[in-house]
């Protein structure tokens, strides 16, 4: 296995620099280009070409190498399928958007969760990931924005303060964050300083991980907390989530209320609505019901928060169906008259299998 320069620290790069006969100022300018998320030697246009040769044949740049990378066909979306050094995999989602551009990255490499409707758990958790291979996820995303083909349309950041770099960071991917919650903390503090991404710029999604927002409370910065709420009673949350078993929806609340009035932030809540067949092969709304959206009014009304709906994205070995517009806009209009803010997630690259998990599971399959 070749040794990763992005893992090493500056000394331990000077040394393997001037180990191979060169001179130190040449750790400095490979250091400059794997900040940048160089993906190869090659792209390190001052370096000469003999020692980019020579490098390519020792050690790889950056702790995430690129095997797949998809494209919507309307240009916003852009996902790449990752490769970790051990041969996992892992997806990564950069979106461009009117406010910004925004990465959803992995924080595992799989899932121990067991959600339903889910793909990225179908195979299991693998792994946590480390700060360097979250953080290699956004600057691979950077890299990509800044040698961007689709540069001459009308979709760059609106005056947004980063130029057309990196704006936001979901952390949203394959993985639940809050069971690897020191490493994403790690990682956070590092987009904030060495990318200067403001913290309210940064949203954490759990699945209701109640210890991790706890720590969240504790670390005190000021992101965002997503909770994939998805049923607003314990019954139905529990046959779709089995973490549901362990944290009810009163105790995941409750922590996600205390963070957000520490911080004075929106809550979001993540909702997809999902449709089932039944024996006679007709679909009926599972968790999209008026009932339920009456339930899950009750369970916020009056609280901060905003209800993220989110149309189901088929996954083939997912018993689900996707509720017809109608229903998903009737679902809408009752949070809506009982004073809930909600909106329905625009779908982004469904071209390209957004569904998170999707990419690599297929890849799997092969
Ligand atoms: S929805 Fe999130 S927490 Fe649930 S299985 Fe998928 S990746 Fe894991």
């Amino acid at each position: 296995m070749k040794p990763i320069l992005f893992n090493f620290t500056d000394s331990e790069l000077e040394k393997f620099i001037t180990d191979m006969g060169q001179p130190k100022f040449r750790a400095k300018q490979i250091r400059e280009w794997l900040s940048r998320g160089a993906p190869d030697f090659m792209s390190m246009k001052n370096i000469p070409e003999n020692l980019r040769r020579d490098l390519d044949n020792m050690a790889q740049t950056m702790p995430v190498k690129i095997i797949k990378k998809l494209e919507s066909a309307d240009g916003e979306t852009t996902k790449f399928l990752l490769e970790l050094n051990d041969e996992e995999q892992i997806e990564c989602v950069l979106m461009r958007t009117t406010y910004g551009n925004s990465v959803c990255v992995s924080s595992q490499a799989g899932c121990a969760m067991g959600c339903k409707f889910c793909a990225s758990t179908l195979l299991g958790l693998k792994r946590n990931l480390t700060t360097n291979e979250i953080f290699a996820q956004v600057l691979t995303a950077q890299w990509e924005l800044r040698n961007d083909k689709f540069s001459d349309k009308p979709i760059r950041p609106n005056g947004d303060a980063n130029n057309g770099d990196v704006s936001h960071i979901v952390i949203m991917g394959t993985g639940e964050p809050l069971q690897n919650t020191e490493n994403v903390i790690g990682f956070i503090e590092r987009a904030n300083s060495d990318l200067n991404i403001g913290w309210r710029r940064i949203t954490v999604s759990t699945c209701g991980i109640v210890p991790g927002i706890e720590r969240l409370i504790e670390w005190g910065r000021p992101i965002n907390l997503a909770i994939s709420l998805h049923a607003p009673t314990d019954e139905l949350r529990s046959q779709i989530m089995p973490i549901n078993n362990k944290y009810k929806l009163d105790s995941v609340l409750d922590a996600a209320w205390r963070f957000t009035d520490l911080h004075n932030r929106q809550l979001m809540i993540e909702y997809i609505l999902l449709g089932r067949h039944d024996e006679n092969g007709d679909m009926f709304l599972y968790n999209a019901t008026p009932e339920y959206a009456e339930k899950l009014s009750e369970l916020l009304r009056g609280k901060n928060c905003m209800v993220n709906l989110i149309p189901w994205n088929a996954v083939d070995e997912r018993d689900f169906a996707a509720p017809s517009g109608n229903a998903v806009h009737r679902f809408q209009d009752t949070l809506i008259k009982n004073g809930i803010h909600t909106r329905i997630r625009r779908e982004r690259g469904t071209d390209i299998g957004s569904a998170c998990g999707q990419l690599r599971l297929n890849n799997a399959r092969k």
